[in-house]
């Protein structure tokens, strides 16, 4: 196939649009991409960039735009609410590619920072919110907000959960509450009581709460995350203090110390929500990439990475396949799979009994039947 003549639209530039439009224009197709926001802007959090995500950025020659902004680790470590240690395992994957590679913690800001600074100049069109997205056949017509419209020859839909091009093209399917909250905030090294030793990844485990602490030494800060079951299925909910506070009951009195410290204004709230599988994720010239095809909980950590490896299989298709809707049909086979089976373990979270206690008979989709974690 001749990708050189290929015109391609991403619509979305968080880290699935980002990355296609880095893996496909390395094709040599012509890429643009269409954001709705006109200034980027991501949640003072930090995720763990897993092997398979470096390896990527390392074939992509951007391996050290990344790592010049982020912290390698070793292995992660859950602990329970005392902070008594009950499992420690290195990074999986680390000996999985050519060369040994490890896992980055990266603040999800640098992150979008890294992955857009790499993107040519000029392919990148902020403030294009798409509004409809028509399937013309062996291409697909995309009209924004503004009044302006493009057609291109595959529109790639990397616009997230709420993802307009799915619920178009794909699935008019609501996301799916879970039944929790995620609060997130970036503190400073020195204010986590010694809690961040080195540069690994910790969870502690209460009853109806996970207590994240992700170091990001290079920044000298450290990504505090608390996620617990809360009824409030409010996208964007208003919590106080004492309700923060609350979440962290009973455990180590250094998480406690810590999230009284937190300034409650500097916190991202937010209730979790995934979907369900989607069945069908192209037509012949319209594919679906990261949350928009396959939002998942964060319990795995797994939803940016999944992000990142859509991208590169779609890439790698494009590339092998001598038709767009034989490549397309082939990156699904490839990528589908995988991700059906993160988003179903990713609803594991939480035990029978906790969600008893916050949901007594009546249980959000996203849990109800999902139960997996053992008890600690
Ligand atoms: C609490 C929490 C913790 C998480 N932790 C991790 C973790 O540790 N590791 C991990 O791998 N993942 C994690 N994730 C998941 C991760 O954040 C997502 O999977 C990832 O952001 C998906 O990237 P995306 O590019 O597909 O979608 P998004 O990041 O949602 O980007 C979509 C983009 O499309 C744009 N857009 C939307 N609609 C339109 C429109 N109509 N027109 C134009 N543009 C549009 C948006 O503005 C946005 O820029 C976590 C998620 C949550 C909620």
């Amino acid at each position: 196939m001749q990708l050189s003549n290929l015109k391609i639209a991403v619509v979305g530039a968080g880290y699935g649009g980002a990355a296609a439009a880095k893996a496909l224009s390395l094709l040599g197709a012509q890429v643009d991409v269409y954001e709705q926001a006109s200034r980027i802007r991501e949640v003072g959090a930090g995720i763990g960039l897993r092997p398979a995500t470096m390896d990527r950025f390392r074939q992509w020659g951007i391996f050290d735009a990344v790592a010049g902004v982020s912290s390698p680790s070793d292995y992660f470590e859950i602990l329970d609410a005392g902070a008594r240690p009950m499992l420690k395992e290195v990074w999986p994957g680390t000996d999985a590619h050519a060369e040994p590679t490890r896992t980055h913690l990266i603040h999800r800001g640098d992150f979008i920072d890294a992955l857009l600074g790499v993107l040519p100049d000029g392919m990148l069109h902020l403030g294009h919110r798409l509004e409809t997205v028509t399937d013309l056949g062996d291409r697909a017509r995309l009209a924004f907000a503004d009044g302006t419209a493009v057609e291109a020859d595959l529109v790639v839909g990397a616009d997230g959960i709420k993802s307009v091009v799915r619920r178009a093209l794909f699935s008019d399917k609501e996301p799916v509450f879970s039944g929790e909250h995620a609060y997130r905030a970036v503190i400073d090294l020195a204010d986590t009581h010694g809690m961040c030793p080195d540069d690994n990844l910790r969870m502690y485990i209460g009853r109806g709460t996970k207590v994240y602490l992700l170091p990001l030494r290079h920044r000298g800060q450290v990504s505090f995350d608390i996620t617990a079951l809360c009824p409030d299925d409010t996208w964007a909910p208003r919590i106080t203090h004492a309700d923060l506070l609350a979440t962290v009951a009973g455990f180590d009195e250094r998480i406690v110390a810590m999230t009284r410290d937190l300034d409650l204004g500097a916190v991202n709230v937010r209730a979790v929500y995934d979907i369900d599988p989607v069945e069908r994720w192209h037509t012949d010239s319209v594919v679906l990439v990261g949350d928009a095809a396959h939002s998942m909980l964060h319990h795995q950590g797994q939803g940016a990475n999944s992000a990142i490896e859509d991208a590169g299989a779609l890439a790698d298709a494009l590339r092998d396949a001598s038709s767009v809707p034989e490549a397309l049909a082939a990156y699904q086979a490839t990528r589908k799979p995988v991700t059906d089976e993160l988003q179903r373990i990713s609803r594991q979270g939480w035990t029978e009994q906790e969600i008893d206690d916050v949901f007594p008979g009546q249980k959000p989709g996203a849990v109800a039947g999902n139960v997996g974690r053992q008890a600690p």
